[in-house]
């Protein structure tokens, strides 16, 4: 018994009272297996995506054209498929049709790996066509049928492979690791996104290490956009890290040899990576209080310390760490605490303020005097309100 599955339960039981089979299948049932903790609920269906839609209240079409619709119920949604067989792949990466069947046997057997391939009905009884279970058992990565041809299909799944490695922590089979290596070049059929969503999981998998040294071996980033203009093999990962946090990493080892836009992730991770890049350059750096606090100002708190916590990481890989008697969680925890101001719009001027106070037009020295006011209320020179802010320009801020 499962909560999760307990709660889907009912989604199983009506597609069924409508004449339907329906199971849980995928990562679900495998982690179930497994153990470990699930944290989504697939359910494949002999229904079509328009039976689907007729049988439940509430639904949305999420991928209706490859048989995905979710399956709104209380308690949340649920993805609900359609068995599907695929047609031929030709470019390696996805398959020139896809078409609905009522078969169970046919959905599993195009899924990647047997382990993913086990079905399971409302009972926990399991369908497990490909000794799945006993594959899990073993802790063996294997794919469903042929590896060359499976991987020849989709290369992705050889990535896939690698980061369920990196996750569970399982030996890849023989054969399938063999087809690896004989198929690596075809992840430049890879469309970008996809490689990213592995990638991320990889990286982060508590066995990353030894998957790590896979993708060395294989040469698989070098059929890679982005880490293709890196050298991969001079970067160390021997412990999970977010993939941001991995980029940073590669851009402070390496400089950036490529534009983060080729990964096309969201400005949000970019605008992250970089800034996190900056704050482990300029660490090293960082002697004085003042500069410590203007840093501690510019970056935050936060970021920092993340920086900080990756320091194992950095020395593994020759980047030059900030000298712990200057840079410690307690410094910059304490520095941050006395910052009397922490971020721009709590300065009490504003541009137009010195605008109005100096009767000069605008140029770049308004953005000159406001940093400096800022340093000067950072490094309690002087207090942050607006007389005196002003005041204190006067005197100090040359305007050019
Ligand atoms: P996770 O726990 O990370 O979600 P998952 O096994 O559920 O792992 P998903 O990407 O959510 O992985 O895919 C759900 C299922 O769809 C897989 O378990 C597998 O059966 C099938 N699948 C996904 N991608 C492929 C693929 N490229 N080729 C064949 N089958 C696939
Ligand atoms: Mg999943």
């Amino acid at each position: 018994m499962n909560t999760l599955f307990e709660q889907a339960k009912p989604v199983l039981e009506t597609i069924k009272q409508h004449g339907h089979d329906a199971y849980f299948v995928g990562g679900a049932v495998r982690d179930y297996l497994m153990e470990r903790e699930i944290h989504d609920v697939d359910i494949t269906t002999s229904a079509t995506p328009d039976e689907i839609e007729a049988i439940f209240p509430k639904t949305v079409p999420i991928g209706k054209e490859h048989g995905t619709i979710n399956v709104v119920m209380e308690d949340g949604q649920y993805e609900v498929t359609t068995f599907r067989a695929e047609g031929d792949y030709d470019d390696h990466r996805r398959p020139n049709e896809v078409y609905f069947v009522r078969d169970l046997y046919e959905d599993v057997k195009r899924r990647d790996f047997t382990m993913n391939a086990i079905a399971m009905d409302s009972d926990y009884q399991l369908h497990d066509y490909f000794h799945g279970q006993r594959d899990i058992e073993q802790c063996v990565i294997k794919t469903v049928g042929p590896a060359t041809e499976r991987f020849e299909e989709d290369a992705l799944r050889i990535l896939r492979g690698l980061r369920f490695q990196a996750q569970l922590g399982f030996s890849i089979a023989p054969e399938t690791y063999e087809a690896m290596t004989q198929l690596i070049d075809q992840l430049a059929y890879l469309s970008v996104e996809r490689i990213v969503v592995e990638l991320q999981k990889l990286i982060a998998g508590k066995h990353v290490a030894e998957s790590y040294q896979y993708m060395l071996t294989l040469n698989a980033f070098h059929y890679m956009p982005f880490f293709e203009h890196f050298n991969m093999d001079a970067l160390t990962v021997d412990r999970p890290v977010a993939f941001n946090d991995f980029i940073a990493l590669l851009f402070v080892q390496q400089s950036p040899l490529a534009a983060l836009s080729e990964l096309k992730i969201s400005n949000k991770d970019k605008q992250y990576i970089n800034r996190l890049a900056e704050v482990i350059n300029q660490l090293p750096e960082i002697s004085k209080k003042s500069t410590l606090r203007r840093f501690v100002y510019d970056y935050g708190k936060d970021l920092i310390l993340h920086a900080l916590g990756l320091s194992d990481v950095m020395e593994k890989n020759n980047i030059v760490t900030p000298s712990p008697l200057i840079i410690n969680t307690q410094s910059i925890g304490e520095t941050s605490a006395q910052l009397p101001i922490s971020k721009r719009q709590d300065l009490a001027v504003t541009g137009k303020d010195l605008l109005d106070h100096t009767e000069r037009k605008g140029g770049p020295w308004v953005k000159d005097a406001l940093y400096q006011l800022e340093n000067a209320v950072i490094n309690n020179q002087v207090h942050n309100s607006k007389d005196l802010l002003l005041e204190w320009m006067d005197k100090h801020v040359e305007i050019q």
